[in-house]
């Protein structure tokens, strides 16, 4: 109660401590909110997640902490896997994050489209960069390499506490976890959020992803649908900003990602 009082006294006192207080709920603020009519709710979205990093929104782009400027809306229409190679910031929110149903639509992806551009340039444009940033979290025992950056590693350790309180049971589900590796995704041309230190896969054993329950398939052919991990451990990453490759229809229930602009912008009720 004591700590909470002083995280909101602290809150109201300045934008920065503001800030602060809205990560700790990962819901849009209403102040956010209503402020300022001529920025976008997904601009503000970026605003609330990343205010490292993002400063606003100036003749259609996005201002950065440093001064510089990022487009946006590239303006293009584009088909699903054009959406997936060449998002540009804007693709990012194309699909809300939904948590109201457990079984995705047909294509229906949320955040699994991101600006290489934009990740780039908040997490590091190369390996060694990122790896600057990299703290160890200690994830059962593992120690796993997460970006202290956005918050991200103190999300993570936040979503250790409250696994830990889970029964003894689905303890199996957090052995052979993995989180920073510099790569491409598996079988495409862009990086995966591995590479970035936003990204922890879990439970390997119990892990299915969409092209090994569904070989051969293609980005747009349908598929059958698997997920083996508990919806508590998914429902308790999401609480921290996490979004989960469960929720996706090219599902990786094993992958769980920090991407609290997603978060905000979900269907919950
Ligand atoms: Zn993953």
């Amino acid at each position: 109660m004591i700590l909470f009082l002083l995280v909101f006294v602290s809150g109201v006192s300045s934008s920065q401590n503001n800030n602060v207080l809205v990560r700790t709920n990962h819901r849009l603020s209403d102040t956010i909110k209503k402020s300022d009519d001529t920025i976008p709710l997904k601009i503000k979205c970026l605003m609330s997640a990343y205010p490292d990093f993002i400063k606003g929104y100036e003749d259609d782009s996005l201002v950065w902490l440093d001064g510089s400027k990022m487009q946006f809306d590239d303006g293009l229409t584009k088909d699903f896997e054009k959406q997936l190679n060449e998002a540009d910031v804007e693709d990012m929110f194309l699909t809300p994050y939904d948590t109201t149903m457990w079984s995705p639509s047909y294509l229906k992806d949320p955040g699994r489209a991101r600006n290489e551009s934009f990740f780039r340039k908040m997490y590091g444009n190369t390996s060694a960069e990122v790896q600057s940033h990299l703290v160890h979290v200690n994830w059962f025992g593992q120690k796993i390499l997460f970006t202290s950056l956005n918050g991200a590693a103190d999300s993570l350790r936040a979503v250790i506490a409250e696994l830990s309180m889970l029964p003894q049971s689905y303890k199996k589900y957090f052995e052979q976890s993995s989180s920073f590796y510099w790569r491409k995704v598996r079988g495409a041309n862009r990086l995966s959020a591995h590479s970035y230190g936003i990204a922890i896969d879990i439970c390997a054993k119990y892990s299915d992803y969409w092209l090994w329950a569904n070989p051969g398939k293609k980005e747009k052919d349908e598929i059958v649908y698997k997920n083996r991990v508990p919806r508590e451990i998914i429902t308790i990453f999401e609480r921290h900003g996490f979004i989960s490759g469960a929720r996706w229809y090219h599902f990786d229930t094993m992958h769980f990602e920090f991407r609290p602009e997603i978060r905000w912008l979900q269907i919950d009720s």
